[in-house]
């Protein structure tokens, strides 16, 4: 039994020692990333009940030639530590304003409702966040109606003013906001009156359980009648199979994103499933 103890230790101690140095190659790896353009977005369907698109989230995706593919997962959380995510933050809502600029001189279907942007707390709790987003909003010359940025529940519950004096700045501009990952995190539900919220995103992991586990379908079902109330959209996340579509429709749930409709597209086929006005 010692031996394994000793053995096991080792092991240990070698798999550390591996995740320390991974950490260290993609810390170097990621300064580099915006310079050598390894950075690109991708851009997810979001769509309503009959399957029409009504909006894309952007997804940011890094290929390195030495790493390969990292998930955004693995390497936001990184870039947040490393303070990276500022510089990665402005270049993700610039280009998502880029293309979003490009797509809005093409003609919209009137069903499309714009691009969601993600936005780290960090990057929301800089001070120049707004006039950063200023900045791109003017220099793409977007209409900002057409832009939801997704931010995250835990930022509601800290510095509450601040957070939400920025809101109403963006918002006066027509800017929209969503709540990512909702359910997840405080879920106080009194502080959501305190911002101007346009929709709540339900997380997939409630989604994923909704036929397995009751709680699942009892939080999704307060979730969207609560949204209801408040008069907030609602969008169901990690959407997989027509099962799952059907138990959220009958919950009263009318807005979807997921693989079941499609998986996150690079900007050329989103273009085309916008000039089609593809129904998914
Ligand atoms: P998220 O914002 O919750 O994004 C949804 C994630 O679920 C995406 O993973 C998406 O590809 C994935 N997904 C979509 N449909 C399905 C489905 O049906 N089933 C399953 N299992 N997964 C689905 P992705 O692109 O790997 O991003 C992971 C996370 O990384 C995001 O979670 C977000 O928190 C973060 N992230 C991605 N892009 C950005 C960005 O530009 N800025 C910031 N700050 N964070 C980002
Ligand atoms: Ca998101
Ligand atoms: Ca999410
Ligand atoms: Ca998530």
């Amino acid at each position: 039994a010692k031996k394994k103890g000793r053995n096991g230790f080792r092991f240990y101690r070698q798999e550390m020692l591996q995740q320390i140095t991974d950490l260290a190659i993609l810390e170097k790896a990621l300064h580099g990333a915006i310079h050598d353009n390894e950075f690109y977005l991708v851009y997810q369907p979001q769509v309503n009940n009959y399957g029409v698109l009504i909006g894309y989230e952007a997804l940011l995706r890094w290929f390195n030639p030495e790493l390969g593919f990292v998930s955004p997962a693995r390497f936001i959380p990184v870039a947040e530590e490393i303070g990276l995510i500022y510089e990665i933050g402005d270049w993700v809502l610039e280009n998502a304003c880029r293309q979003l600029r490009i797509w809005q001189d093409m003609g919209l279907p009137p069903s499309f409702e714009g691009v969601a942007v993600n936005i780290s707390p960090y990057q929301f709790a800089q001070e120049g966040f707004v006039n950063s987003v200023e900045k791109v909003m003017e220099s793409t010359q977007i209409d900002p109606s057409l832009l939801d940025l997704e931010i995250t529940e835990g930022m509601l519950v800290e510095n509450i003013a601040s957070v939400a004096e920025k809101m109403w700045r963006l918002k006066e501009h027509g800017i929209r906001f969503s709540i990512d990952d909702f359910g997840t995190g405080y879920s106080s539900l009194r502080y959501l009156q305190h911002f101007p919220i346009n929709q709540l995103k339900i997380d997939q992991t409630f989604v994923r359980d909704l036929s397995s586990d009751p709680n699942s379908h009892v939080i999704t079902n307060t979730i969207v009648s609560m949204a209801e109330h408040m008069n907030l959209s609602v969008l169901a996340e990690g959407v997989e199979s027509t099962f799952e579509k059907a138990i959220l429709e009958n919950i009263g749930c009318t807005r979807y994103q997921g693989y079941y409709f499609s998986k996150p597209v690079k900007a050329d086929l989103a273009t085309l499933f916008l000039k089609d006005n593809e129904v998914f």
